[in-house]
């Protein structure tokens, strides 16, 4: 089979392996559609911390179940996408009900091979069906369940102010599903005013702020001078990360989204007198997947909006690099197998 393989920094090429077999307890799935997201742009660009090569990647999947086994409930035929994050099952997160924050977790695509490629094999446990979803529309869930899990955790009080750093795919996933949870307003903060009008024309959210030296004026302007009650950070940048408990509200939750390898610091006055609930979110779980799954089947999600770029898998390890230069105007890019 054809799989595309990143065998170093700057280099993804198309190479021809073995099809899976599936082990016991296993599913195998001919795959169609992948998702490309930032975290694949640091794998090709070598930015990706305890990352090693060579890596079939892909992990925001879609495909027809090709063999599953007796009893599981799912026939050749289905559409599903699959949970990339692996838990070991045992551990004290896993024990917890926290497989997504498991301590020896692996990650399809990351730490493990992934599925942009004519087969993979995963779990059946891993695998969620996606009845009424289009392929296109459920290799998209992966990404929207990072956000369903955010707003999750976060436990928004309907009726409050709601602040997402950052606009891109992770960060308006976010603020739709901070939407959907009831916030009354949701506004987004970026440095691109080309990300803004997109998420204003697309998903109407049309109260973006540019980041940058009058943000705050402004966003105290939306709030009456008292900030957010809920902040989103997606953007995964230490001095955003760092910045963004000031547009937080006294007793608001400070939910961080995005990942960085840096020491977080704040002004802890600046913390306490808040009384900051300080929260990382980390993956998604299946309920996420599933929450996702349902708000794109009865049209919550304008899913759609979501897909700017396609590339064929033969064509993709050549688009890889143009796909990365034009980042602003991507909000998803499908390879399509
Ligand atoms: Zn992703
Ligand atoms: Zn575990």
């Amino acid at each position: 089979m054809k799989a595309l393989v990143c065998v170093g920094p700057h280099q993804a090429h198309i190479e021809e392996r073995p099809r899976p077999e599936p082990r016991e307890g296993e599913v195998l799935i001919r795959m169609r559609r992948v998702g490309i997201c930032g975290t694949d742009y640091h794998i090709f660009d070598g930015s990706q911390p305890f990352f090693t090569y060579p890596r079939l990647i892909g992990h925001e999947l879609s495909g027809e179940i090709a063999e599953a086994p007796e009893g599981s409930g799912l026939a050749p035929g289905d559409i599903v996408t699959v949970n990339p994050y692996l838990p070991c099952g045992t551990c004290v997160a896993c024990r917890r009900g926290r497989p997504n924050c498991c301590s020896r977790i692996s990650v399809l695509g990351v730490h493990a091979d992934g599925g942009m490629a004519e087969y993979m094999t995963a779990p059946l446990h891993a695998v969620i069906p996606t009845p009424g979803l289009s392929l296109d529309h459920a290799a998209m869930v992966e990404f929207l369940a990072i956000g369903a899990h955010a707003v999750r955790r976060a436990a928004i009080e309907p009726g409050a102010r709601v602040l997402v750093t950052g606009a891109g795919p992770i960060g308006i996933g976010c603020a739709l599903f901070a939407r959907i949870a009831g916030a009354a307003e949701v506004t987004l903060l970026d440095r691109s005013a080309r990300r803004l009008a997109t998420a204003a024309e697309a998903f109407g959210f049309t109260d973006g702020v540019i980041a940058g030296p009058e943000a705050t004026e402004q966003l105290e302007a939306r709030t009456g001078g008292e900030m957010f009650d809920y902040l989103f950070d997606a953007t995964g940048n230490i001095q955003a990360m760092n910045a963004g408990l000031a547009n937080l509200a006294h007793a608001g939750t400070y939910v961080l989204v995005g990942l960085n390898r840096d020491t977080l610091s704040f002004p802890d006055p600046e913390f306490h007198k808040r009384e900051t609930t300080l929260l990382a979110s980390r993956n998604a779980l299946s309920a996420d997947f599933e929450q996702v799954v349902a708000a794109i089947r009865d049209g919550t999600i304008p899913i759609d909006r979501f897909l700017t770029h396609r590339v064929a898998l033969a064509e993709a390890p050549a688009a890889l690099p143009g796909l990365i230069a034009v980042q602003e105007s991507v909000l998803k890019a499908l390879v399509t197998i």
